[in-house]
């Protein structure tokens, strides 16, 4: 055998793999014609190669027209010449070219309607040699492309089984004798019968018991009685449960000509169960609301529309007495303006919460603690619909007021001053009284100093009034040091106003202490911080002359405010 030229093998090679393809094809769209797709082959040119005969009868508009070798653009053309309408034709060359887009980037299937049928179309792309189309039936269309010359026609035209075929519901068909003339796919899944034969001849009774089989409970024996019933009321709606709770609607319409009985078999356990648990859901709030010893308060534009019972048990009211009615009116007058000051700032946010007394039926009042919720907005904009629980607080309230009296009262027992913990204003009044009479008495001198601060306003305000509290503290242990001998007494007046009383001291000793304290103040309380030192200015006064304790306090007063007009950190003497 002597060789081929390489030319003529190369040739013959392709000849034999193109037969070979084309027979493939051909098969490929015969056995696609079995099951009834169509199937439509193109190169990697988008050239038509080969079509089956399903292909034809999906879009008879390519019989006699499609040729091997024909560009896709022409198929295309074909195609939408008939769908496009007068407007949209003259756009086909736009058509064309995104239909071609589409064939040849199509990875996923998709559906279009076109003449009887809904169409599910997938491509698939085979290497270097091109691309294969084929397209499926998925739905019959209600009315078809061609328009029927009368509805009649449409109708008659429709496969009223293929629809029914296709219904979601179970769909039963019996004879007089009541046993089974048909039923569609949905109905013989719901009752798990494997085939239609499987079914013809029997009673529903029978396939309701044999879906039951192995699983008979009492809701089996309910279902049973329930059909049993509906044989009396024929066309009266009944439900029936299968096993696993499933819920079955069964509406029945007899055919009056034919004595058959057409069945509707819907499943409803979806919608059961949620009316189930909405039915749950309310009876737990309102047993919530009902058995909550807080009044629930539903409010829309402030008025009340629901009240608990809580009600009547904490304020006495009868709902009647309340619903309809501005919650505003149950608030003590005193309160309103907080109330009403708390509910207003729900539109910017959801929650608010008061307190305030409300309002009893027997004109007495109760301190409550109102907590406000928005409720979302449902409806209609701005319905301000809000909910309101109110709570009892009386008890804790009058405990909470009788604490604040405590406080008070121990606040003014006691006689030191919190932050500097020198005697407060109460201790020096009462020992400046006893030290001033008896100093009368024993006719013995009794010394007075009154200290301010200098610009203690600019330092707290250029340091804070924490640091201003220290500077306080500071100045205080420096005055109780130079009160040192029995009786000597030094006191916080208020803010930076201090006083030291010196019993048994004379005007001229006072001023010797008056300017060492003047002098200690100034050197020892320099501070870096403050890069300068703190001084003070006192006033100096002794009883000598006075009749009253309080003209003492008011001479030393007057020196001091003239050691203030004068230039600060001195001491002036009362004349
Ligand atoms: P001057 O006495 O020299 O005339 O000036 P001033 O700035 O000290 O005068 P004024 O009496 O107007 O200011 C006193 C300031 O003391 C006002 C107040 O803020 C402050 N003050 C009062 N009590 C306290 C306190 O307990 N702690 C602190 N940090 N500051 C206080
Ligand atoms: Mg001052
Ligand atoms: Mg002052």
């Amino acid at each position: 055998m002597h060789a081929r030229p390489a030319a003529l093998e190369g040739f013959l090679d392709r000849a034999i793999k193109k037969t070979m393809k084309d027979a493939l094809l051909v098969a490929i769209g015969a056995a696609l014609d079995g099951v009834d797709v169509g199937f439509c082959a193109f190169d990697s040119e988008d050239r038509t190669l080969s079509w089956n005969a399903t292909f034809l009868s999906l879009f008879p508009e390519h019989d006699g027209y499609v040729y091997v070798g024909e560009p896709y653009s022409e198929n295309l053309r074909r195609f939408y010449s008939l769908r496009l309408d007068h407007e949209q034709v003259k756009e086909i060359d736009r058509y064309i070219s995104e239909g071609i887009q589409r064939h040849q980037t199509q990875q996923r299937p998709y559906e279009f309607d076109h003449r009887n049928y809904r169409l599910r179309v997938s491509s698939f792309e085979i290497g270097k040699f091109g691309r294969l189309r084929v397209w499926r039936k998925v739905a019959m269309l209600p009315a078809h492309v061609e328009k029927p010359a009368s509805t009649t026609q449409a109708l008659a035209s429709l496969d009223a089984t293929a629809a029914l075929e296709r219904l979601a519901d179970g769909v039963l068909v019996v004879n007089l004798a009541n046993t089974v003339l048909w039923a569609n796919p949905a109905f013989l899944d719901l009752y798990g019968i494997a085939s239609l034969e499987k079914a013809l001849g029997k009673s529903f009774e029978e396939i309701l018991r044999s879906a039951w089989r192995g699983k008979e409970d009492n809701s089996f024996s309910r279902s049973l009685e329930k059909l049993a019933d509906s044989q009396l009321y024929p066309g009266a709606p009944f439900e029936l449960t299968l096993p696993s709770n499933r819920c079955i609607r069964v509406v029945e319409q007899r055919g009056n000509v034919d004595g058959r009985g057409y069945f509707l078999h819907a499943e409803i356990t979806h919608i059961k169960r949620q009316q189930k648990a909405l039915a749950e859901a309310e009876e737990r709030y309102r047993l919530l609301a009902h058995y909550s010893r807080d009044i629930i308060f539903l409010v829309e534009h402030g008025v009340v529309l629901y009240a608990s019972p809580a009600l009547t048990e904490l304020l006495g009211w009868s709902a009647d007495r309340v619903l309809g009615r501005p919650i505003i009116n149950f608030c003590h007058p005193d309160d309103v303006a907080a109330a009403e000051a708390a509910l207003q700032t729900l539109g910017v946010q959801n929650e608010a919460g008061y307190r305030a007394r409300a309002l009893r039926s027997d004109g007495g009042y109760l301190w409550v603690e109102a907590r406000a919720r928005l409720l979302p907005d449902d409806h209609q904009v701005g319905a301000a619909r809000v909910v309101i629980s109110v709570r009892n607080i009386a008890a804790s309230k009058a405990l909470e007021d009788e604490l604040e009296n405590a406080r008070w009262r121990l606040q003014e027992l006691a006689s030191t001053d919190a932050l500097t913990g020198l005697a407060n204003r109460r201790r020096l009044d009462e020992t400046i009284a006893a030290e001033f009479r008896r100093h009368q008495r024993d006719g013995k001198p009794l010394g007075l100093l009154m200290l301010d601060v200098d610009h203690f306003k600019a330092l707290n305000d250029a340091y804070g009034h924490h640091v201003g509290d220290l500077v306080l503290r500071r100045l205080a242990s420096i005055l109780s040091d130079s009160a040192q001998r029995a009786g000597d007494l030094a006191a916080r007046l208020g803010g930076e106003e201090f006083v030291v009383i010196l019993p048994g001291v004379a005007l001229e000793q006072a001023t010797a202490i008056a300017e060492n304290l003047r002098r200690s103040v100034e050197t020892s309380m320099f501070d870096a911080r403050l890069a300068s030192a703190v001084t003070v200015s006192i006033g100096v006064a002794a009883n000598i002359g006075c009749a009253t304790a309080q003209e003492v306090l008011n001479r030393a007063d007057a020196a001091l405010y003239e050691a203030k007009r004068t230039g600060r950190n001195k001491i002036v003497v009362a004349s």
